[in-house]
């Protein structure tokens, strides 16, 4: 008899985008000639850079020759593309990386996926909250999280980014935390962590031999240039941080698919009798069992963001969503929202007004304005209260978006 993985079952249905999309899609049965703008999916809009569009022609054309045709890349990726990442992400940063402690891979959201695998059962991890819900959801999966409570699980510990706190929690108490997800920028909040901050959760893992699972997908987006772009920038994280980097978001790679993870050599967790295992040989042996390689042209695409003209490139288009992000932030704060995020990052954290719930808002909104926001406690229990807005829309829409929001907003 085959038997289900019955921790499968315990995930919660709703997923959020696809809550939203019922919602719109309600709407529009009843208001057919409405246009509705939606300033809330996470997908960047803008096309890809004239350099990295050369780069994949070029790729297909090599591909389409005998002498350039490539079968099976390594598992870890080609080293043309590791050595211009520990290049130009890393050496300028100070940071010195080995080229075996680079994985590429086919986007950030497999490797946050995958990664808990190498970890026992049992370890109690620690995240953001509100979170990217694939942290939580892929250990769900292995049955690391308990049950469903009251919107919450009972095996993790929710550490609440809020307002009050400016979205950096403070350092779990009690029962020590075994894996910590932290994601700066972050994506729901847009908030930031200060290198002093950090250090704080890197010292943590280092006390408690603790792991810490840093997601990096947007730090293409820091402008402040004492915000670190890397956990590495850190003294000691080497030993106790693995970091997870995407090109979905720094050059629009959401449909080409291709990212890295960096697992450093001196990484290691424990075994039950003490013995020290390397996280980066593990991870090294599970994709080789379980990843068969990005493709050769998203490989090639990634390697021309790192030219001169691919970075101006990528640059402009990152600038396009920041003056977004920036047009969004003052024309809400004038219209007496309370609002964060969008300075380092593509997201703007909004406060609903009034103490309203983020469901409430998000319908009032999509009626009101036509607009479509993401309720923030779909990102988790502390995001209960806030809904988020994306930069990724073109300026028009965005314009658009805000006009109505205006409109809307001094009707009430
Ligand atoms: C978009 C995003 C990623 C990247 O996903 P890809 O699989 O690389 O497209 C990773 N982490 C967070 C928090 C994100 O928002």
């Amino acid at each position: 008899m085959a038997l289900v993985n019955i921790h499968f079952l315990n995930l919660q249905n709703n997923y959020l985008f696809a809550d939203i999309a019922k919602k719109v899609n309600a709407f529009k049965v009843m208001h057919p000639k409405a246009d509705v703008i939606s300033l809330g999916i996470g997908d960047v809009t803008q096309p890809l850079a004239p350099a990295v569009v050369e780069a994949m022609h070029k790729a297909a054309d090599e591909m389409g020759s005998i002498e350039g045709f490539r079968g099976y890349g390594p598992e870890q990726g080609y080293d043309f593309l590791r050595e211009a990442i520990l290049k130009n992400d890393f050496l300028t940063r100070g940071v010195h990386l080995d080229i075996d402690e680079i994985f590429i891979n086919d986007g950030a959201k497999s490797d946050t996926g995958n990664f808990q695998e190498l970890l026992h059962w049992d370890n109690f991890i620690g995240v953001t909250d509100p979170i990217y819900p694939v942290y939580i959801d892929s250990n769900v999966m292995i049955g690391r999280c308990g049950t469903y409570r009251d919107g919450r699980w009972t095996n993790v510990r929710y550490m609440p980014c809020t307002a009050e706190n400016g979205f950096v929690p403070p350092l779990p108490s009690g029962r020590p935390v075994d894996v910590i997800y932290l994601c700066y920028p972050n994506n729901p909040t847009g908030t930031v962590i200060t290198k002093q901050e950090l250090r704080k959760w890197v010292n943590y893992a280092l006390k408690n031999d603790a792991l810490i699972l840093y997601d990096a997908a947007y730090q293409a987006y820091i402008r402040d240039p004492e915000i670190p772009h890397s956990i590495y920038e850190i003294r000691g994280a080497r030993k106790c941080a693995v970091e997870f980097h995407s090109f979905s978001k720094t050059a629009g790679f959401t449909g080409v698919r291709c990212g890295y993870t960096v697992v450093p050599k001196e990484v290691s967790v424990s075994t039950f009798e003490g013995e020290r295992i390397p996280l980066n040989q593990l991870w090294l042996r599970r994709q080789c069992t379980k990843f068969n390689g990005t493709s050769y042209i998203s490989q090639r695409a990634a390697e021309a963001i790192y030219t001169p003209e691919g970075k101006q490139q990528i640059q402009q288009t990152i600038d396009y969503y920041m003056d977004n992000a920036h047009r969004m932030l003052t024309k809400l704060r004038e219209l007496g929202y309370e609002v964060y995020g969008g300075e380092n990052a593509p997201y703007i954290w909004m406060r609903t007004p009034d103490g309203m719930g983020s469901w409430p808002f998000f319908e009032a909104l999509l009626y009101g304005a036509n607009v479509v926001c993401t309720p923030g406690v779909g990102f988790g229990p502390s995001g209960e209260g806030y809904v988020r807005f994306t930069a990724f829309g073109s300026h028009e829409k965005t314009e658009e978006a805000l006009m109505r929001i205006e409109n809307w907003t001094k009707q009430h």
